[in-house]
Formats: C-alpha cells, structure tokens, sequence
C-alpha cells in the first residue's frame, strides 16, 4: 500500500526520524574505554526524566515486563503481601507475575473505567496495624483503558495511614508523555519501557529505585539472575554493564532524551494534554463512550472507545488496518471487542492524529456504527484551531542587497546596474 502506515496503537509509537538517525551506526566495543560517557549522560538525565535527585536509574534489555519483574524480585521475597488496585489488564498481568514468584497480593478490584482509589487503599492500609503489607502496585496510566491515576493522592492515602509499604509505580505509558514526579509523591520502584513516549522500538526495560528501594534489597530473598540489580549498580558506577548492553538503543535514548529536553518537558505534558482533548472531543462528536468513566481518569496518551452493543470493536480494528492501513489498539483481557484504543504519545502533532480520527471514524461507519460522516474530525480539528498557539511574528524578510550591505559588502545586483 502507498503512503505511510498509521501507527496509533498505544505503543510501540512512531519512532522520529531524528532517534533513526541516531540508531543507524555500526556496533561497537561496549568495554571500550570511550564508552562510559554514553551511560553515565543516560543515568543523568533519565533522572531529570523521573524527576528525581535520590533515585537510581537502571536500563535492562528487556521491555516493561521485565522492568515490573525487576522493581519485585529486588525488594520482596516469597511470601511477602502486596497490595494492587486491579482496573486494568496490566493491573492484571502485574499481579499475576507478582504471584509467580511467591508473592501474595491482596487485590483490590475496581471497576475497569476507573483508576486507582485512594480513600479505600487509605482504609486498607490504616487497618493493616502491624504493617504486613510489604508494597502497593499502582498503574499510573492503565494503558488496556485509558485511564490515569492520581498517583500523588496515593502517597497522601500511604501517609494518612502512616504506613511503611514501598510504592511500586509502572509508568510504562505515562513516562515522557504524562507528568511523572518519582521524588515528590516518594515512589520507590518507578517501572518503565522504551516504545511509548520514549518514542523507541521496543527493548529496553527502565526502572528507578529510591535509596529505600536500595536498602531493601539487603531483605530481599526473592530469586533473581538477570534482573539483579546488585550486579547492574557495580557495573553501572563505572559506566558499564554487567552484560551487553543494547547499544544501538542506547545511542537512540540519548537522542529521545535531547528532543525532548529540547522542547521541554512540561511542554510535552501539555502537548499530550492538547492532543488528548482533541481526541476527546472527536468521541464525544461520535456520541460514544471512553471506558474512562470520569473527567479525572481521562487518560492524555490513550483513549479507549467504546462501540455500541452488537458491533465487535475487533471489526472496527481489522477494517481500519487492511481497508485504510491504520492501527489501532484492540480491547484487552474482559473488555476485548468492547473498544479499540487510539494511543496519542510520543512523536505526534494534531494532523497526524486527524488522519487517525477520520480513519477510526471511517471504519466504524463500514462496521454499521452511526456516527456522522466528519463529525469526530470536524469535532477535533476545530478544537485544535481555537486553542492553536499564537503565531509567532513572522521574521521580517531582508533582501539580499540590504543583507551584504549590512555585512560591508558590495551588492553584486549594484555592481551590475553601475
Ligand atoms: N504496563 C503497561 C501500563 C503497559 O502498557 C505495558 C505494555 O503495553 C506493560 C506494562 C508491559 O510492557 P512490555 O510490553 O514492554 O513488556
């Protein structure tokens, strides 16, 4: 098919041309005594990224999945408690990975739609006299339904409770893209991967431990080989890797990391902000539902529609990627068929997200769904026009002539006419 494939998945997202670049380049010797530099700028200003001074950034070859693996095999051993709010399927698949390796979680479960509930984690915590429950697994953003939680009031529930738990964070879709503040809401094992707003491929799991989190590794009994994060932090002082590291991803975050300190991060929050209202908007146009159930939930790097009863969203998904190359994200775990997903992070401006909303509007209608041809567009497009920046003035235009006069020179164009 000609043209671009539109890639509007939650993740992995569109990798710019710029971290392309940065990647295209011949291997080398990651024992070399050049290298360090590279990893040691990396460890810096991730923690710029965390917003933390105290942290300890680590990057594994790996994904989220491994990064989650790492934050608990480090700091728990079997049969330690846990406490999870369940309100999506990496919820979900966090807790189960928790269970394999021996731990015991306490779920709490929560209607998918909402996020994580602090007044009834307060309540538990408080109730927990003799600290039994060792950690608390929060989604920041639970990508399988567009939702963020407040991950500040949760650090208020843990103190009111004045309880111990150390506070596991995944941010696997809400790093670099939704405000992340590891040292104000005193997250301790802050988890991550590089295809989302990192705007990678896929393949490095990130995370970053509080010196607590450190500490707790003394404790901690739980099996761990290539997750260790003992064997990283010797290797790490010096700028190396216990192991090989994925160079060439490595070459890529440095690159991520420049762009989007360059526009500045809470400029790319509030761009994620502005792109996630269009979308928003476009929703509302079609008369459909987020699965977000509240304003205060709305997620600004996913939106997870939902299709009216007797239309498969997986229909919607297949018609929109074979009819108009488009990708969108399918409904996962107890809500597959009930929604697709528009994931709106990373390298993305508001027409490249138009082009997905007219193609998300297109083949709901070639599936039956009634929603007005243009409408979610119109709806959006015009959200993104009356909220555009100001222009800036437009740099006033020097003529040649008046250029090389400014310089001292001899106008050639005055040369010729004298
Ligand atoms: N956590 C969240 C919120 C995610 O969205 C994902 C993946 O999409 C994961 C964890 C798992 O990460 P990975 O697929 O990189 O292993």
């Amino acid at each position: 098919m000609a043209g671009r494939n539109f890639l509007f998945v939650p993740g992995p997202t569109n990798v710019p041309d710029r971290i392309l670049r940065a990647m295209h380049r011949a291997m080398e010797d990651h024992r070399s005594s050049a290298f360090p530099e590279l990893p040691t700028g990396l460890f810096r200003d991730l923690k710029k990224l965390f917003k933390t001074t105290a942290g300890q950034p680590f990057i594994f070859p790996g994904s989220g999945t491994g990064a989650w693996e790492a934050a608990l095999t480090n700091t728990l051993s079997p049969g330690d408690r846990l406490l999870a709010p369940r309100y999506g399927q990496f919820g979900h698949l966090w807790i189960e990975l928790a269970k394999r390796h021996g731990l015991r979680v306490d779920v709490l479960d929560v209607e998918w739609g909402e996020g994580a509930p602090a007044g009834r984690i307060e309540e538990i915590l408080a109730a927990d006299q003799q600290h039994e429950i060792k950690g608390l697994l929060i989604v920041h953003n639970e990508t399988a339904t567009g939702v963020t939680s407040d991950v500040g009031a949760v650090r208020r529930a843990m103190d009111a409770a004045r309880h111990p738990a150390l506070l596991y964070v995944d941010s696997v879709s809400g790093l670099a893209s939704i405000d992340f503040r590891m040292d104000e809401w005193q997250v301790d094992l802050a988890v991550s991967g590089s295809q989302k707003g990192l705007m990678l491929p896929a393949g490095l799991g990130i995370l970053c431990a509080s010196p607590r989190a450190l500490a707790a590794r003394d404790q901690a009994k739980c099996t761990r080989a290539f997750f260790d994060l003992g064997e990283m932090i010797k290797a790490n002082a010096t700028g190396y890797f216990p192991y090989t590291p994925a160079v060439l991803m490595l070459y890529g975050l440095r690159e991520s990391l420049d762009m989007l300190f360059e526009e500045g991060l809470e400029q790319v929050f509030a761009r994620h902000q502005h792109l996630g209202e269009g979308v928003r908007a476009a929703v509302r146009a079609w008369g459909l539902k987020l699965c977000a159930k509240a304003p205060q939930w709305y997620s600004n790097t996913v939106s997870a529609v939902m299709v009216p009863d007797g239309v498969n969203a997986a229909d919607v998904i297949d018609v929109a990627f074979r009819r108009y190359d488009l990708a969108l994200g399918g409904g996962l775990g107890r809500v597959a068929g009930k929604l697709f997903r528009i994931g709106h992070m990373g390298d993305l401006n508001e027409l490249m997200l138009l082009g997905a909303l007219a193609g998300a509007e297109m083949a709901m209608r070639d599936c039956g769904i009634k929603v007005a041809a243009g409408s979610g567009v119109a709806a959006a497009a015009e959200y993104y026009r009356s909220t555009a920046r100001p222009l800036t003035p437009r740099p006033t235009a020097q003529a040649p002539d008046a250029q090389a006069q400014a310089a001292g020179a001899k106008s050639p164009r005055a040369t010729v006419a004298t």
